[in-house]
């Protein structure tokens, strides 16, 4: 060990990062930990937890509106946006002080520095300029939201970055992307009473997810009062005395409080030294691994956002816990991508777990479908226009569960007990002799007796 100041150097405090070093400090190593911004990383600072904090916020408005229906007569209500902020901010001072506490008392140094790698073993610290030299680096440094495509006048654009620290509500807000990030922020403005655009490029949103649950958001929002523009692309941003105003591939123009781009994360790689030590990126900038996290240059791995596996808190950590019980536990480990539960905190939510219907036809050939719309039970005296999709997608061969999908209320916390039952590889004959919770939306899981005809896919 006479060699290395350390066993394991660490650069970034984010899911990955933080998992890694303090399960490698449980199994003895010597570890530090570099982070250039905040401990906690993308999900704890400006992420899944403060996204979660406003979704709940903008939740509200559909409860004092529903609780009409019940008897309750619900005084004036209004929303005050710096008081969000303010206890948000609060909340994740609180939580990375624990992310320090939990890395300190394992034994682990933090360094509040940007930290770059000059060889195979060697990391530089730059507030100090100091060179730490590591029997193994760990490359954990996540990814950063891009203002693409660049446009003129698209310096008047924020991002994900810049939109927890508002100081006022926008008004009227244009949010530009299809995936979740985007969908996301469409429904925490509209449900805090924001006039929202929601603009992509796609003829739908969230590619990549099932057709009926692309089309079940779509229609949901488009009734919750979010402008869909599909199909379009802005071609330039202008200030005028009225806010920012956006010019459309249409010709027409949106004019707006506040443009919020939501097209893409790229790994954090420029500037880190990979080209010092012959680590060659992927196309995207991505650094390439194999399953064990492991670069083409063995003292060095991987773990997180920066390698473009699938960018999720949950897969981070996974990583990183599996990257230190191979390397200082013993316990060569690696993480299968294959079947991740995952949620969309849209209004209405979405859960899923496996594959897609198609998918799962691809790759699975003769797949059954089972379907359900229905109306929340809730909704009946709220008379609000809410409606539940449940689709679960079987694999004819085996009866195996391979894909299920749910757009409604708490369809987040039921795919992550629905993703045991898929992991574990259930069939659909283990679903139907499961006893029914109710009244529950859930139940509906457990009764979906007949399949509907499988139908092809319509969009790219
Ligand atoms: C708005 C938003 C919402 C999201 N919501 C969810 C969600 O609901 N569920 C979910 O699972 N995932 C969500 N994610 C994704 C999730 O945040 C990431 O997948 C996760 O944080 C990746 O962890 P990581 O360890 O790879 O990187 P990060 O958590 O990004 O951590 C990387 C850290 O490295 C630091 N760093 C970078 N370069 C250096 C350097 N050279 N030296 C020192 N430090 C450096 C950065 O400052 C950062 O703190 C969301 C992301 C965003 C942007």
């Amino acid at each position: 060990m006479s060699d290395f100041d350390v066993d394991l150097f660490v650069i970034g405090g984010g899911s990955g990062g933080v998992r890694a070093a303090r399960i490698a400090a449980t199994y003895g190593a010597k570890v530090m930990i570099a982070e250039e911004y905040r401990v906690g990383g993308t999900c704890v600072i400006r992420g899944c937890v403060p996204k979660k904090l406003m979704v709940y916020a903008s939740r509200f408005s559909d409860d004092f509106h529903d609780a009409a229906g019940f008897g309750w007569t619900v005084g004036p209500s209004s929303f005050n946006w710096p008081t969000l902020i303010r206890n948000k901010d609060l909340e994740i001072d609180r939580l990375e002080s624990i992310y320090r506490s939990n890395l300190e008392k394992a034994g682990v140094e933090i360094v509040d520095s940007r930290a770059v790698i000059e060889d195979a073993h060697t990391v530089r610290i730059l507030k100090t300029g100091a060179r730490v030299r590591a029997r193994y680096i760990l490359v954990a440094v996540g990814a950063y939201p891009t203002l693409e495509p660049a446009i003129p006048g698209g310096e008047l654009a924020i991002t994900s970055n810049e939109v927890f620290h508002l100081e006022a509500q926008p008004k009227r807000i244009l949010v530009i992307g299809g995936g979740y990030i985007a969908v996301e922020f469409a429904g925490v403005f509209a449900g805090l009473g924001s006039e929202v655009t929601l603009l992509h490029r796609g003829p739908k949103l969230l590619r990549g997810f099932d057709e009926d649950v692309r089309d079940a958001l779509a229609d949901a929002y488009a009734k919750r009062g979010i402008k869909l523009a599909l199909s379009m692309t802005v071609t330039r941003l202008d200030k005028t005395p009225d806010g920012i105003a956006a010019t459309l591939s249409d010709g027409s123009i949106v004019t707006v409080d506040q443009v919020l781009v939501a097209t893409g994360r790229r790994p954090n790689t420029a500037k880190l030294g990979l080209e010092n030590v012959g680590i060659t990126l992927d196309a995207v900038g991505a650094i390439p691994v194999d399953a064990y996290s492991q670069t083409v240059i063995p003292s060095i791995y991987a773990v997180g956002d920066v390698t473009n596996r699938a960018n999720l808190t949950p897969v981070a950590i996974r990583e990183g816990h599996a990257f230190a019980d191979t390397v200082f536990g013993d316990k060569p480990t690696s993480v299968d991508h294959d079947l991740i539960p995952t949620a969309v905190f849209s209004t209405p939510e979405i859960g899923v777990v496996g594959h897609s219907e198609a998918a799962a036809e691809e790759r699975y050939g003769e797949i059954d479908v089972y379907k359900a719309v229905f109306r929340p039970m809730r909704a009946t005296l709220s008379g609000a226009p809410d409606r539940v999709l449940m689709k679960m997608i079987v694999d004819k061969a085996t009866d195996k569960v391979v894909g299920v999908h749910i757009v409604g209320h708490d369809a987040g916390e039921m795919i992550q007990l629905a993703g045991i039952a898929v992991t574990m590889g259930a069939t659909k004959a283990d679903f139907d002799r499961t006893i029914a919770v109710h009244p529950t939306a859930a139940e509906e899981l457990v009764t979906m007796r007949t399949p509907v005809p499988a139908k092809k896919p319509v969009a790219a």
